[in-house]
């Protein structure tokens, strides 16, 4: 036996390194649920290779041509802690080989080859609190390595028609899509005002269109009450039950934003853990860096914690930004917002200007409604939630025509995959990884069977694969400016279809699935 062949023996093998003696073991970095290594198999391909469970058969790759070889990257896969140089073999749509050829396994024949020396090679990114996928925004996403578009903040229209809209040709974008159920807008739909309480039979009317909606594929019911102050308790129940029903979970933008009472973070977390515990729904806090933990992170992620210790199933996302955005009309900027947020004008910024505001101009913006920036996010907050491992990703941003959103619309994962890992060393890549992938596909999985096959660098997931050059992936959009592209990410798969390569965007390609309740097919 000797060190070149790891295959022979078992987990004592010296030839098995340490890390993978810990992998088989059970144990991962992340602390991870480990599935489908079997480090005893005596199979004599892809020994160590992370496969889908229940996936298979697998070609022989030593007989097998696949469609498209990602040669010699490192292979990265945070649900099981997988992370060797390896070569992945696509077939169609479908990964269908992971090999390690400087661990003796078969090196990989391609019909088409992609170089990866040097690069990682990640499941494509997930972002889940993205909106509908704009033509223009869409391509900012696939530069910052979304393979996977969904809407959880709530779309503006029924689900039927988000569905045949962007399942057109004309519209079809090149990610994957989906979207959730938007108590605010359906509400508005049915002529109530913000402040406005609903009455019994328009409840009865906002359960009947939210389960059509997830019928026709919406994979989350969205509430916004901070924007909403009018939606009670009970209308916000049952609308939590129609989700419990169809398996998906319910996401807060929570009724505050920050410490200071009346209305606390608190208070808003204590209302959404009360819906949780009482329809037994999977629910999930929205960019809690700005609703809901911003100046309380450390006990709002306790109070989240000990629930989840409880057996309440709540998550929890986050921009990794230290500033937040929103019109200057909304009820963020009501009296008395310099002390709730702890910041005064010149703490406020334009979008797509960066001016900072006084008194007149805060006034003339308001006129306007303009989108202002506001740097109201203690940089402490940002880290402790990005050290908490079921904190996932979530942009909450797409960028739109004319440039005028926040940053994170065209940066958030290469912030926080690359800016807090390599430059801020808040966290490993690893977990890093997690908070895009795997996490974000946990959460929809249970309503969307097919996010059980995404978020996964696997033998037998789907082919949507993220490689970036982990020395330079950066966000490079600011307020002044945030229609900048991110940088370091070579290639985006999707499906198994190279939608970006070092020339950039393939705007051609745009092989784009509905994500719905449904198995989809190709
Ligand atoms: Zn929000």
């Amino acid at each position: 036996m000797t060190n070149s062949s790891p295959r022979l023996g078992a987990s004592g093998d010296p030839a098995i390194s340490r890390r993978r003696f810990l992998i088989a073991g059970g144990i991962t970095v992340a602390g991870l649920a480990v599935v489908a290594i079997n480090p005893f198999d005596s199979g004599d391909s892809n020994y160590f290779a992370p496969t889908l469970s229940g996936a298979g058969p697998f070609p022989d790759p030593t007989k097998h041509t696949f469609d498209v070889v990602i040669k010699s990257g490192r292979v990265m896969d945070p649900e099981t802690g997988f992370d060797e140089i390896a070569d992945v073999g696509i077939d169609g749509a479908t990964i269908t080989g992971i090999s390690a050829p400087s661990s003796g396994e078969s090196s990989l024949r391609g019909r088409s080859i992609i170089d990866a020396r040097g690069l990682v090679v990640a499941p494509g990114f997930i972002d889940i609190l993205s909106y509908a996928p704009n033509p223009y925004g869409i391509w900012f996403k696939v530069a910052d390595g979304v393979t996977t578009n969904l809407g959880l903040h709530g779309i503006q229209s029924r689900a039927e028609d988000f569905f045949s809209t962007y399942g057109s040709s004309a519209q079809r974008p090149p990610t994957h899509y989906g979207g959730a159920f938007s108590n605010p807008w359906t509400r508005s739909q049915l002529g109530l005002g913000v402040d406005d309480a609903s009455s019994t039979k328009q409840i009865d009317a906002l359960v009947a269109t939210c389960d059509e909606d997830l019928r026709k594929g919406y994979v989350a019911v969205d509430f916004e009450p901070e924007y909403t102050p009018g939606v009670g308790y009970d209308e916000i129940k049952a609308l939590a039950e129609v989700a419990k029903n169809h398996n998906v979970p319910a996401t807060f933008h929570a009724r505050y934003s920050d410490d200071m009472s009346p209305g606390t973070n608190a208070e808003a977390l204590a209302e959404v853990l009360q819906i949780a515990q009482e329809t037994k729904a999977q629910v999930h806090v929205e960019h809690i860096i700005s609703t809901g933990g911003t100046f309380t992170m450390a006990q709002s992620l306790k109070t989240l914690n000990s629930a989840r210790n409880d057996g309440i199933s709540v998550t929890a996302c986050m921009y990794p930004y230290n500033y937040w955005a929103t019109y200057l009309a909304s009820a963020r900027f009501n009296d008395g917002w310099q002390e709730r947020f702890h910041i005064s004008y010149k703490d406020l910024a334009i979008v797509g200007t960066g001016e900072r505001l006084n008194a007149s101009t805060f006034a003339k913006y308001k006129k306007q409604n303009s989108l202002c920036a506001a740097f109201a996010i203690p940089e402490s907050d940002v880290r402790e939630a990005l050290q908490t491992p079921w904190v996932m990703l979530g942009s909450d941003a797409i960028l739109e025509p004319g440039n005028k959103n926040h940053p994170r619309s065209t940066g958030c994962f290469a912030r926080g995959v690359g800016r807090y890992v390599r430059e801020e060393k808040v966290l490993d890549l690893m977990p890093a990884l997690a908070k895009a992938t795997i996490l974000p596909a946990q959460l929809t999985e249970k309503g969307a069977p097919i996010m059980r096959q995404k978020g996964r660098m696997q033998k037998g997931a789907d082919a949507d694969v993220t490689i970036f050059d982990p020395k330079t992936l950066l966000d490079l959009s600011t307020v002044e400016n945030p229609g900048v592209e991110s940088k370091g990410v070579k290639y985006v798969l999707i499906s198994g279809q190279v939608v970006r390569n070092p020339n950039g965007n393939q705007t051609s390609v745009r092989p784009g699935l509905p994500v719905t309740r449904q198995k989809a097919s190709v």
